[in-house]
């Protein structure tokens, strides 16, 4: 009876993946525009003005810049690292998850020192564990601020406060805990911030943006990077008039302002890190008498992360179910993690009747397995 319900309610798409995410139907709305021609004063006006929000809702320093790569996360990722960092550095990785793991194969292949501190997966880096590599003469420190791939957020205050005491350059991949988790780069000493176009900020996937302090400009204008595209030197000098050396992602750019009005609109960067905080909230009420919990220690608000307390049965199986009999997505894991863990998310345009929708299905999903195996 309960999975007919489930089926036969009003079947539009859900998807609580991590990336792309639901848009709001103002953004869908220009989304569906012609893009137009883009070497203009008005456009240059319109990038301008995304730069300026972009750095106020990280409340960046004064002489921060922003850039816009035309590239998914990674391309930041792997951006910030080669226009910054050489191999006269010496890194330290945070790695508790995939994405820990990329910031690694980026300094692998670009033969930059590093050394790694391993996180169990679901576990916070420790205040212990973080000070155990004090004083040891390291130049940069690269932390994903939410490990999206467990759901664990790192804690920016013990990190800015390691790397203040080693006078370390600090780059943040906040891709997920942008708008979802405080990052406040005066406060904190986040060097570069790097986000993403289809996480919180639920636009179209392919485009990627950096925030970068004084410090973090100078590293890049002393750097000489073999690389055409990923050149930030280019990118820092034709924004200053608003403009990108090569043809941005123009429609994405178009669909960024108007999200950045719908956010200054609705109260900023505590606004939305509230409204993110209220479904995380609302979801994981929701699912008290279920037999799945917490699978992070420290959770970010984009994202919850669930452990099946059956071990018989496979946590793959659950998004697979939701995909096929209930038209919802939630994000499978992957490697070791895969039949054991899934994730909800909590970013884009989503409410609580959506949420109800998918308590409702992860119910019928857990009710029927019971009744299958009483016999
Ligand atoms: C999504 C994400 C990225 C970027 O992934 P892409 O697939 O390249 O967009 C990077 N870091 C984190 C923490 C993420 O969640």
């Amino acid at each position: 009876m309960k999975i007919q319900q489930g089926r036969n309610r009003e079947n539009k798409p859900l998807n609580f993946a991590v990336g792309p995410v639901m848009m709001s139907d103002e953004v869908l709305e220009i989304g569906s525009q012609q893009i137009p021609y883009f070497r203009t004063a008005a456009f240059s006006e319109i990038v301008k003005y995304n730069e300026r929000m972009y750095l106020s809702l990280l409340n960046a320093p004064e002489n921060s810049r922003a850039v816009f790569l035309t590239g998914s996360g990674t391309s930041a990722m792997e951006a910030a690292v080669i226009n910054t960092l050489d191999a006269g550095d010496r890194v330290l990785v945070v790695n508790g998850g995939t994405f820990g793991s990329r910031f690694c194969d980026i300094c692998d292949i670009h033969s930059i020192p590093h050394d790694v501190i391993k996180c169990e997966y679901g576990k916070t880096l420790t205040r212990e564990q973080l000070f155990s590599y004090n004083a040891h003469n390291y130049t940069a420190f690269l932390v994903n601020l939410c490990e999206t791939s467990t759901g664990v957020l790192y804690d920016l205050n013990l990190i800015s406060e390691f790397c203040r005491l080693n006078n370390i350059f600090l780059i943040v991949d906040a891709v997920s805990a942008f708008l979802c988790d405080r990052i406040d780069m005066s406060e904190s000493c986040a060097d570069i911030v790097i986000t993403g176009s289809q996480k919180a900020l639920a636009l179209a996937p392919g485009l990627s943006l950096l925030a970068l302090n004084e410090r973090a400009v100078d590293r890049v204008l002393r750097n000489n990077i073999k690389s055409l595209y990923f050149d930030l030197k280019a990118y820092l000098k034709d924004g200053e008039r608003g403009q990108t050396p090569f043809t941005p992602a123009v429609g994405t750019l178009l669909q960024l302002h108007g999200r950045l009005k719908q956010i200054e609109r609705d109260g900023g960067t505590d606004g939305e890190i509230a409204k993110c905080r209220k479904r995380a909230k609302y979801f994981r009420d929701g699912i008290k008498k279920l037999p799945i919990s917490m699978f992070a220690d420290s959770p970010s608000d984009c994202v919850t992360s669930l452990v099946l307390s059956d071990t018989s049965k496979s946590a793959y199986n659950v998004f697979e179910t939701l995909m096929n009999d209930y038209n919802i997505w939630v994000c499978p894991n992957g490697g070791e993690l895969r039949d054991k863990v899934f994730r909800v998310g909590h970013m884009g345009a989503l409410d609580n009747t959506d949420y109800d929708r998918l308590i409702e299905a992860l119910g019928a999903f857990f009710a029927v397995d019971e009744k299958v195996e009483g016999g």
